[in-house]
Order: structure tokens, then sequence, then C-alpha cells
């Protein structure tokens, strides 16, 4: 099957089967073999690997990744894709499709079954729409991954960077950095897609931490933390935690918790570490 990477390829297959391009799966092709070449190597994929791979498309990305990983299980939500898949992968004997929606699948199953629940890597260029859904749950239920190599929107790669004082600073960047280590691969403008997506894109390398950096004994009253926090950025931390429906404390219990933490009584999440945060939980939970 000729290299899909090359965009001629890619126009010839989708006139073949009259595809039509669905806004609300999020289909934006890669049609730049640079880009895919970049994906491939930060991956950093050996015949032991077993790589699932998020939404395959046409199986561009798909086709590297099999030449790359022992294997692949890729899953795609269209089924129109199905058809296609079949013709483009056909030869590759290492991959598996799953035609499903990656958000109800069961992937430590999944993990289990294809792996014996040995950890795997993730390569995507993911779905705009669902990329916060997608990791948190990858992260949020320990499914063993080692590596998440995405493409995901420009913006989104800066909030994941971002460290306290940034204006993309949030609770997706604390989210994140508490589970892995964040590294920008590469920006990747809108003319390496067909059809050309609205925003700059750009390819992340997230490294689980094997331990988390902090310790806290209740992970989802972090999240919850970290979440109400963020939900009212210009309220005070106080507020914003004092109104939130998720956290179980008085607000005289947040204000002594923020004091003993040394920090002033109008401070707001934004100015706190993820150090912070998890002291703040350690306290809270003592109170
Ligand atoms: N990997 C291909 C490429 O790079 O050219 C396609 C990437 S495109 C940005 C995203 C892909 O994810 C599409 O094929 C889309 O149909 C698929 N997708 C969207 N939502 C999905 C979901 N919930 N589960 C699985 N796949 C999904």
């Amino acid at each position: 099957m000729a290299d899909l990477g090359d965009p001629k390829r890619t126009i010839e297959i989708i006139q073949k089967y009259g595809f039509a391009f669905q806004k609300r799966f999020g289909q934006n092709f890669l049609i730049d073999p640079h880009v895919l070449d970049k994906i491939i190597r930060a991956a950093d994929l050996t015949r032991e690997d077993l790589v699932l791979e998020i939404g395959p498309g046409i199986g561009t990305m798909t086709q590297r990744l099999a030449e790359a990983a022992g294997k692949v299980v890729a899953v795609e939500i269209d089924p129109k894709l199905i058809p296609v898949l079949k013709e483009t992968l056909a030869g590759y004997e290492n991959v598996r499709v799953i035609n499903q929606d990656i958000l109800k699948m069961d992937i430590q199953a999944l993990v289990r079954e294809e792996n014996g629940g040995r950890p795997i890597k993730v390569v995507a260029n993911l779905p705009y729409y669902i990329t916060t859904p997608i990791l948190m749950g990858l992260f949020e239920r320990h499914v063993p991954v080692d590596t998440i190599t995405v493409m995901v929107q420009k913006e989104v790669a800066d909030r994941m960077q971002a460290g306290p004082g940034a204006k993309d600073y949030g609770a997706l960047s604390l989210a994140v950095q508490y589970h892995a280590a964040p590294y920008l691969v590469a920006n990747v403008p809108p003319n390496c897609f067909i059809p050309r997506p609205r925003v700059g894109s750009a390819v992340i390398r997230l490294t689980r931490h094997p331990e988390p950096p902090v310790q806290v004994a209740d992970e989802k009253l972090l999240s919850a933390l970290i979440r109400a926090s963020f939900n009212q950025r210009r309220k005070t931390l106080l507020n914003s935690l004092n109104n939130s429906p998720e956290i179980p404390f008085t607000k005289e219990q947040i204000a002594a918790a923020i004091d003993g933490l040394g920090l002033s009584p109008s401070v707001r999440g934004e100015a706190l570490t993820l150090e912070q945060f998890a002291a703040l939980c350690a306290s809270l939970l003592k109170s």
C-alpha cells in the first residue's frame, strides 16, 4: 500500500470511497510526512511495544505505527472508515481495528487482554472535541501507560505545560503535571491536515511519572480542589472552594487551611503550585 502520508494518495482514497468528513468526529487527517516522522520518533517505539491509536482515520499514522511497534490496536468511532482501513491496512498483520467510541471502552481490559497488563504507549492525532476526557480518563482510571504522544490543539498543549503565574495555567496544567511530564515535540500549522482545522496544533508527549510528584491521601479530593479553584478564576481561592458543591468543608475549615499554608486570605487558585494544592488537601483532610 502506497504511503498515505502523500496528500495525493489521501485524496485518492477519500474520492474512491466517497468519504465525507464529519465535523462532529473532529476529522482532520494528517497529510504531512515530516510531521508523521516527528510523531513516530517522539513516541520512541520498539517491537516490544503495544500501541493504542485513538482515531486512525484512513490509517495514515497506523501504517507507520505498525512498522515500528510490536502491535497496534486502533479504535475508530466512524463505521464509514472501517472498510477504508481494511484496504489501507491490508498486509499489516500486527494491527487490530476496533469500531468503537474510545470513551465507552474498557481500556484496562484491553491492556490486560492485549499486553498482559504491561504498560502501553498511546499515539494519536486526537479528535480535539474530546481531548481532555480521553487524557484524563487514561490518567484517572490508572490505565497502565508509559507515554502518550498526541496531536492536540496548540492552546491545549500550552495549557498542559504552563506553571503558576502563566496565563494558560489552570486545572488542566495541574491535572496533567500530577500524572506526567509534558514535552512539546512540534508545533503543527493547519495546512498539514485536510480539511484544515481553524486552530493551530501541536504534538505533545506526556511521560507518566513512576510516582506522582506529590503524595496525597485522597486523589479525588485533590482533583476536586483543583477543579473548584479554577472554576471561577476571578474569585479568591476561599470563595471558589466555599462555593463548590464538590468540596465538603466549611468556610472556616477552608480559611484555616489556607492560613496554615502561610497564604493570604485573598489568594487566588492560579497562584498555587501543585505542592501547595497537595498541602491544602492534606490540611483539609486533617480538619
Ligand atoms: N489518525 C488520523 C490522521 O492522523 O489522519 C485521523 C485523525 S482525526 C483528527 C481524529 C479521528 O478520531 C477521526 O478518524 C475520528 O473519526 C476519530 N474519532 C472521533 N471521535 C472518536 C471517538 N470517540 N472514539 C474513537 N475515535 C474517534
